[in-house]
């Protein structure tokens, strides 16, 4: 664990890279707007997201994982179930409660006030996985402070699950297109870049579907699957339609205001 951040920063700028590779050589779709103006607004949020959090949120997930192990604090803590059962289950429940967490999101009109600064970016690519809110960050670490303390799951399953999460959000927003046989074998298992981009429709009932962030379980299990929007994946309009496609929506002052608008 004392390698954490070169983890988290190697497989972080390693999916980056090959991502925007796969969009510089062959775009899924076009954007309007220039790739330098959305850039310079979505990898500046991350930066600006990052240090927020950094400040404000007093310990790591996986440093409070390590006290909650030496403490016997939560569920996989009080009883004894060895590590090789307690890993994949913290990340399966991780990943379960973050797809009831972006649902909320999406819900309830405060938080979606938060959110909608994801959605609100009118082309996608890997950066749009990157680009929230300083306060969804946040509010985000928070909650799954508390669900790994309840849980007491090993600090090992949550920098597994953070690196994943991570990957996959690179992954399901690059502006890529895979061909159609193997992403139709992909998308049994994981969110694909297609469906992604049905969740990011302007369509409300389409973007209120594939809430999850890696596997598509949760959303067959919980009913908000959709295998096509009403719009093939070339045509689709996705962003939303208060905040069209222009150098000002993508600034990042108009970004960290959104909420307050
Ligand atoms: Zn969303």
């Amino acid at each position: 664990m004392n390698n954490e951040l070169y983890w988290r920063l190697g497989f972080f700028i390693s999916i980056l890279a090959i991502m925007m590779l796969f969009e510089g050589l062959k775009p899924a779709r076009k954007s309007t707007v220039t790739a330098k103006h959305r850039w310079l607004g979505n990898f500046g949020l991350v930066l600006i997201s990052s240090v927020i959090a950094r400040l404000t949120v007093p310990i790591g997930l996986t440093a409070l994982a390590i006290y909650n192990t030496e403490q016997g604090i939560g569920l996989f803590n009080f009883i004894q179930i060895p590590l090789w059962l307690t890993i994949p289950f913290s990340i399966l429940l991780l990943d379960m409660l973050i797809y009831w967490q972006h649902r909320l999101f999406h819900q309830i009109p405060l938080l979606w006030s938060l959110h909608k600064v994801h959605h609100a970016d009118s082309h996608i690519d890997a950066s749009t996985g990157l680009r929230f809110h300083p306060l969804e960050i946040v509010l985000s670490i928070l909650i799954k402070l508390v669900a790994v303390t309840a849980l007491g799951a090993p600090a090992i399953a949550i920098l597994i699950f953070e690196i994943a999460l991570n990957g996959f959000a690179l992954f399901n927003h690059a502006n890529i297109r895979l061909a159609k046989k193997p992403e139709q074998v992909l998308r049994f298992v994981v969110i694909t870049q297609q469906l992604h981009r049905i969740h990011h429709s302007q369509l409300s009932n389409e973007t209120n579907s594939n809430y999850g962030f890696s596997v598509i379980w949760w959303d067959k299990l919980f009913r908000s699957y959709k295998a096509c929007a009403t719009e093939d994946d070339t045509r689709l309009q996705v962003g939303l339609s208060q905040y069209p496609a222009n150098k000002k929506n993508a600034s990042i002052k108009t970004l960290l205001l959104m909420p307050f608008k």
